[in-house]
């Protein structure tokens, strides 16, 4: 699904967010230690190589929202931004958190001059974010941040799973109806 806000394209895919060759930059859903644990980071720093870990040690720890930025190494990709969701129920208040992760790696795009940035979706694994209401938060943000940016043309959301990716296209339809 592909949606069009003048020059600005949201898309939403289900794949696997260290196989975007056509994007400049993607998101780790990293932890504060910027280490390579589980989930998406495991897959990215896997993906990256080792240098990755290195470029990461003196940017670490990073507060929940934060985001930093590294080159991508061995991905196909020229970036990696790293961004620290919330623990749902724990970093409160975790909507504004995780807006503010999602507001901060596009920010941090933008500054680099990239146009084109996947990410996955931040929180909703082991830091336990029910998946709907973080598709709310991370669509309503990125729709919301879009006219602002000068430099990001493109954002892609890449959903790990059949389930998360009918979630999200749900909820940006949704969105959509209901400016
Ligand atoms: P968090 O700690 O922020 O919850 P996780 O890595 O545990 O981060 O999970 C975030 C989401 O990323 C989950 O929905 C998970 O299914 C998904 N995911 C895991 N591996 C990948 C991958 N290779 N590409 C895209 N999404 C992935």
């Amino acid at each position: 699904m592909r949606v069009q806000q003048g020059d600005f394209t949201l898309e939403i895919v289900q794949g696997d967010i260290t196989k975007q060759p056509d994007m400049e930059a993607i998101v780790n859903a990293a932890n504060a230690q910027l280490m390579p644990g589980g989930g998406v980071a495991g897959a990215i720093h896997r993906a990256a190589g080792p240098e990755l870990a290195e470029a990461c040690r003196p940017l670490a720890p990073i507060r929940p929202g934060q985001a930093v930025i590294t080159p991508g190494f061995r991905l196909p990709n020229r970036y990696v931004i790293h961004v620290l969701g919330p623990v749902y129920g724990r970093d409160v208040p975790s909507d504004r958190i995780l807006a503010e992760a999602y507001r901060n790696a596009l920010k941090l795009a933008d500054e680099h001059g990239i146009r084109s940035v996947a990410f996955p979706a931040i929180s909703t694994g082991v830091f336990g974010y029910p998946m709907e209401e973080a598709a709310e938060v991370a669509l309503k943000t990125v729709l919301e941040a879009a006219p602002k940016l000068r430099h990001v043309r493109h954002v892609r959301f890449v959903l790990f799973d059949e389930r998360a990716r009918r979630i999200h296209e749900e909820v940006l339809a949704r969105l959509q109806a209901t400016p």
